[in-house]
């Protein structure tokens, strides 16, 4: 059982314990940064104090949006798409080292982590139900390989070895940004605390006694029904699931996480949940299941010693990963 992962999997949770006086847990959530929602959540010596922390984090969010997202065409990640098929290109620091990052998810990943999926995927369009078509999916398909983003650490640039390569960090960028608001708030003191930005969280510190209990939804029920609630404490959770971005067409669905071999959504399973130290991890191991399947993914998520994983498969039974497996209480399935 990894460190993280306190005591069993519960099915429901008693949280109260003696709290020291005037502190106080003090809470936030916030639409429309990263185009998702932002949980913060902290123990605070007073509420003007929490309140000054959960800002701070916020800060960093829009800046990381700011600088990473496709959405935004003055993005420094847009600015690379237009301009690195050109020659090296000098890039920031944080961005040149989340890349570096990105590119050893891909190799960890045996390929279905891939940044470079963007080459194909910015010609769907999830929310106007648009997607591309079998020659043009063929045609921007050879500028899908992460081995098509050059780094160079020496001059700190990046440079694309071919033409109709755009990379997209949507796979990693959430992740990124909760480890950040996480960094920020250990930066300002603060030892209890949760941030979730849609489907990747992370925790410092428990609830006094107690850990914190995040849910699992269970991908073929509606919103707020769980399969599981994992009890944690100092530790990351990234879910990924076909019911996040998606759209339906003659009984196919198509969705946001792409197989970077074949163009089309990834559909081996119904969801993943990794657990691990840093949620930039987490939310960039947690597309691989979709793409490798079940078994080939579990094979890769057990091989690394600070994982564990949950899927959820096509017929909606659970896998848990060896260390999950132990952590199930005796007697249950
Ligand atoms: P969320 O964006 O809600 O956190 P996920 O963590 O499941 O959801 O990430 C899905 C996003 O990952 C997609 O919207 C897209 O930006 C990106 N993506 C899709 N396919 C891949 C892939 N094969 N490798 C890396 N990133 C991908
Ligand atoms: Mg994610």
């Amino acid at each position: 059982m990894k460190k993280f992962l306190k005591g069993c999997i519960l099915s429901s949770a008693l949280l109260c314990c003696a709290l020291p006086a005037h502190a106080e847990w003090v809470r936030r959530i916030t639409d429309g940064i990263m185009g998702t929602r932002i949980t913060v959540e902290l123990w605070a010596d007073d509420q003007a104090k929490g309140d000054r922390g959960i800002d701070a984090v916020l800060q960093e969010m829009r800046h990381i949006d700011d600088s990473m997202s496709t959405y935004k065409p003055t993005s420094e990640v847009s600015q690379v798409n237009a301009r690195a098929a050109e020659g090296p290109m000098h890039i920031s620091k944080e961005l040149f080292d989340l890349l570096t990052t990105a590119l050893e998810y891909s190799v960890i990943t045996e390929g279905a982590f891939d940044i470079t999926y963007a080459s194909v995927g910015y010609l769907y369009d999830f929310r106007k139900h648009v997607r591309p078509d079998d020659a043009q999916i063929a045609r921007a398909l050879p500028a899908v390989n992460y081995r098509h983003v050059i780094l160079d650490p020496k001059n700190q640039t990046v440079q694309f070895s071919q033409k109709g390569v755009r990379i997209d960090l949507g796979g990693i960028a959430k992740g990124y940004s909760v480890d950040r608001g996480i960094e920020v708030l250990k930066s300002l003191g603060f030892t209890r605390a949760y941030v979730g930005a849609g489907g990747d969280s992370r925790i410092i510190g428990d609830r006094f006694g107690q850990p914190w209990i995040v849910g699992i939804r269970d991908p073929t029920k509606g919103e707020g029904n769980v399969i599981a609630r994992i009890p944690l404490v100092d530790a990351a959770i990234s879910t990924s699931g076909d019911y996040e971005r998606f759209f339906e067409e003659k009984g196919v669905r198509y969705h946001h996480i792409i197989d970077p071999h074949t163009g089309h959504s990834a559909s081996k399973v119904r969801s993943a949940t990794i657990i691990g130290p840093f949620a930039t991890r987490t939310d960039g191991l947690s597309k691989t299941a979709f793409v490798l399947g079940p078994d080939k993914a579990m094979e890769i998520y057990n091989r690394l010693d600070d994982i564990d994983a949950i899927i959820v498969k096509l017929d909606g039974t659970v896998m848990h990963s060896n260390g999950m497996q132990k952590a199930k209480p005796a007697g249950a399935q």
